[in-house]
């Protein structure tokens, strides 16, 4: 994701800064001068003011979702959604736990509950169901869960589902719109789950809207046909393990097309849906999506999502988000002058670092900003050379903003997850620094190894495996090196401590 703001419990000050500088920092910061190493370690920014949200969530359930179903009516102008949601089943220790614990805030009413068919029993505490499992479950079991209302503003950014029927502007309004923004942990504000990033299953989404509009989704389009007199109903699905937050549902008076991209596994599907008067400027600004998918195959592997598509589609949010398969811009992107192309490469790189590679739980969150971050920077490396990679890391050193940064930065337990720009900013850093220590060839293994091992690919990492990763591909002391931005041990923590003063002068070739 790339910032969105403001947050309405920051000071308008604050939000500009973040805001200016989560987006436009490499178009305004000066070449460094060229005798500046570029490797050489920043002073570490630190932590911003903890926002107060839930702690993450325990992945401690006793179930794992294979599959859910989802069967949703949304009504953009009502800002309701009423449906059915089926969570397939397995259980890690041969059967169910007693009750089953699913998320889902409270504003939304359960009509009904049903395991394999059967009704069953349900108290309601907080945002958690708990569900009573009966005599005999087994693995494969089918929970059902029938429920309505209207999805509120929920968690970190004040998101899950929201409904939008005002223009973004009173001459040409776009129209009802709808969107969900669910990270880090808002997709129960909008959809029983179990609302953990670790938790990866395999989606289905009808989604019946008005229909004047276009429901987008995750993974391939299966059928799109009438529903009721007035009504459409659009049914997407994927078969990749997806986390919950990066599940989507993006409704609009959409402008759509499609391209094809040659990549090295063969022709992948490009889509686009973007709200009609931004379609030239988006024409424009996504023109480079397939080399840019090119530029990352070559960087770190294969296209994850190869036998389903890359799609963009615009909502009104102020930032993007990497929803698997269907990355969501915000209009900001869009201006046609080709600007933040820098946040269509992030959102992108996220389908590896994020989406395939999946953080285990939020305190290790840089590992995916981090490395989006720092895909931006090396895409600049490859469309200008060094100049431009300098240019990009000096934009997002402490020196630049040094008001978003007081007191110590805590890089693999940040307060607060998000938003919190230090897990972008030093995450990139942090890698940029291990890329001087290791020389380039190496690091590219390393970037290989970490998104294409079986132990990691479409499953999940900690800031541990990290450290253990660069290890092996080491001819030094990763660990130690790290130490001072990342102990691995008791807990990860990155601190802003001094650091060596260089890299192993040998890596630094
Ligand atoms: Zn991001």
């Amino acid at each position: 994701m790339v910032l969105r703001l403001p947050h309405p419990r920051r000071s308008a000050t604050l939000l500009a800064t973040l805001a200016t500088a989560a987006a436009v920092a490499a178009a305004q910061v000066p070449e460094p001068p060229p005798e500046a190493a570029y490797w050489e370690r920043p002073v570490w920014p630190a932590a911003l003011p903890a926002v107060v949200e839930p702690a993450p969530r325990a992945d401690d359930r006793g179930y794992d979702v294979l599959h859910y179903d989802l069967d949703l009516r949304l009504d953009p102008t009502a800002g309701s959604v009423a449906g059915s949601v089926e969570l397939t089943l397995a259980f890690p220790a041969g059967r169910p736990p007693d009750t089953l614990v699913v998320d889902l805030d409270e504003p939304l009413a359960v009509d009904a509950v049903g395991w394999d068919q059967s009704p069953t029993t349900l108290a309601r505490a907080g945002e958690e169901l708990r569900i009573a499992a009966p005599a005999g479950a087994a693995a494969g079991a089918v929970v059902r869960i029938d429920y309505h209302g209207h999805p509120q503003r929920h968690g970190a950014y004040s998101a899950g589902m929201l409904f939008r029927v005002q223009g973004d502007s009173p001459q040409v309004p776009i129209g009802p719109t709808v969107l969900t923004m669910s990270e880090p942990w808002s997709a129960h504000a909008w959809w029983p789950c179990k609302d953990h990033p670790a938790d990866k299953a395999t989606v289905r989404l009808a989604l019946t809207v008005p229909d004047s509009l276009t429901a987008v989704s995750n993974g391939r389009l299966v059928a799109d046909e009438p529903a009721e007199p007035g009504w459409r109903r659009t049914v997407w699905e994927t078969g990749y393990p997806t986390s919950t937050y990066l599940v989507a549902v993006l409704v609009a008076g959409y402008a759509a097309w499609e391209e094809s991209c040659d990549l090295a596994g063969g022709p992948l599907p490009l889509t686009f849906h973007v709200f009609p008067r931004h379609e030239a400027a988006a024409r424009f600004d996504l023109a480079p999506t397939c080399d840019m998918l090119g530029f990352l195959e070559d960087l770190v592997g294969p296209y994850p999502f190869a036998d389903e598509r890359y799609g963009q589609v615009e909502f009104k949010w102020g930032g993007a988000m990497e929803h698997q398969t269907c990355t969501s811009l915000g209009s900001v992107v869009l201006r046609g002058d080709g600007r933040f192309r820098n946040l269509v490469l992030h959102e992108m790189a996220h389908h590896w670092f994020g989406d395939l590679v999946t953080p285990a739980d939020w305190p290790d969150i840089w590992l995916n900003e981090g490395f989006a971050t720092y895909c931006e920077a090396l895409w600049l490396e490859h469309e200008e050379g060094p100049a431009g990679l300098r240019r990009r890391m000096a934009s997002i050193g402490p020196g630049q903003h040094p008001s978003l940064f007081e007191g110590e930065g805590l890089l693999a337990d940040p307060e607060p997850v998000l938003p919190n720009l230090l897990v972008y900013h030093k995450g990139a850093w942090v890698l940029h620094m291990l890329r001087g220590a290791l020389g380039d060839d190496a690091f590219r293994a390393f970037l290989r190894d970490w998104v294409g091992s079986p132990q990691r690919a479409y499953a999940h990492a900690t800031t541990a495996d990290l450290v253990r990763v660069a290890g092996e591909h080491a001819a030094f002391d990763a660990a130690a090196f790290l130490d001072p931005g990342c102990t691995p041990t008791p807990s990860p923590t990155c601190r802003g401590r001094p650091a060596p003063s260089r890299p192993p002068t040998a890596a630094r070739a």
